[in-house]
């Protein structure tokens, strides 16, 4: 029960987002969001700390238990604590630094694993902490044990792989390669016909079986609340540089240098570039500092800080300040709808040449997801 003197103060790690419709407090320490009308964010955003007896000064009186359930909720959720010091408790700072040239690289693969060869070694010494690896063809178990081989004593913190289905691919073929390589954050078979994974050892990372045939690039880029990012890092860095691109390089199916896998412009290819002559040309970093607040629609949206963001597929290709093209969500309506359904992003669809990978073609009619197996 609150008194009408309390004085209440949020965690300095719950930080309030405004939207344009609705804002939201971001727990960074819980890694989660609680939606809240813009009202409340306007309280908090005024008062250092909240006193009832104080914001109730002045307010008709049928907006007094509003007030009053506002403050109850901050407690109840524990964004927010009484304290007789608040001026004690200053406010998280969002100051986002790295001492990585280059802190993460999408390696794409088709047949050619000296791609992988030539790049891991450059990539150990830029430093680089995270790797996602995306194999588009038939990869042999041999052959993908011996690319984890270079891993191993190196400084790279993990490493996400992404393949189709292949012959060897069972739940023992993944355990082993799963405890073996400890740097091994997540492993997502694509394309899959196995559905069961309640055998799969699930202590060092994820697993993942999904019925999509993510056979190219022209996948990336999805935006949706179950890829959000909650967390300080993500916060901070979002608040000054672009949530995907910045410090990351990639390397193409072909060996090229680029941004992302996804774009266009290269910077040289693998075979006679190095990746530091690449970060070295003056159009590598030109995506770093794009933030959400400078993109159309996503300025407006609570979501900005936690959300990806993408630069390869934007709604209008002539605009790079434009909002990504697989996003359905609308700030100002509040709602997520089917992004590819969306009559205003069918000419930038064509544009990429996407429409034969659009979520309508992807599924396979007879596939059962893990979860929905596991209940029957
Ligand atoms: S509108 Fe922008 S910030 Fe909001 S969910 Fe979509 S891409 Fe993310």
């Amino acid at each position: 029960m609150l008194n009408k003197d309390d004085k209440i103060r949020l965690f300095a790690c719950c930080i309030p987002v405004k939207g344009t419709r609705r804002s939201l407090i971001c727990d960074t320490q819980r890694e989660s969001i609680h939606l809240i009308p813009n009202s409340l964010y306007e309280l908090i955003a005024v008062n250092s700390s909240l006193i009832y007896a104080k914001l109730i000064e002045g307010v008709d009186h049928e907006h007094h238990a509003t007030i009053y359930e506002y403050l109850t909720f901050l407690i109840e959720n524990e964004l927010a604590f009484v304290t007789e010091s608040p001026h004690l408790f200053p406010q998280m700072r969002l100051d986002w630094k790295s001492p990585n040239q280059i802190s993460n690289c999408i390696v794409d693969m088709k047949d050619d694993y000296t791609i992988w060869y030539i790049a891991i070694n450059q990539l150990i010494s830029l430093s680089c902490q995270h790797i996602q690896l995306r194999i588009f063809s038939k990869i042999s178990f041999e052959d993908l044990c011996s690319l984890l081989e270079k891993l191993d004593k190196s400084p790279i913190r993990s490493i996400e792989i992404m393949l189709g289905q292949c012959d060897w691919i069972n739940t023992d073929t993944l355990n082993e390669i799963n405890k073996k390589y400890s740097r091994i954050f997540s492993l997502v078979v694509f394309d899959a016909t196995i559905s069961d994974d309640k055998n799969l050892h699930q202590e060092m990372g994820r697993i993942l079986f999904i019925p999509e045939n993510l056979h190219s690039s022209l996948h990336c880029g999805k935006i949706h609340s179950s890829l959000f990012n909650i967390n300080i890092p993500t916060f901070t860095e979002s608040h000054h540089h672009n949530s995907c691109l910045n410090r990351k390089i990639s390397i193409d199916t072909e060996g090229n240098i680029k941004n992302c896998p996804s774009m266009s412009q290269s910077f040289g290819n693998i075979r006679d570039t190095t990746l530091q002559q690449a970060l070295d040309h003056p159009d590598f970093k030109k995506y770093w500092n794009i933030t959400k607040d400078q993109i159309e629609v996503c300025k407006d949206c609570e979501f900005r800080y936690i959300c990806t963001d993408c630069r390869a597929y934007i709604e209008n290709p002539d605009d790079m300040y434009s909002k990504p093209l697989k996003c359905g969500y609308n700030p100002y309506t509040c709602e997520w709808e089917e992004w590819s359904t969306n009559p205003l992003k069918q000419k930038a669809i064509d544009y990429y040449g996407m429409r034969e990978v659009l979520p309508e073609f992807q599924l396979k009619p007879d596939f059962v997801p893990p979860a929905q197996a596991k209940n029957e």
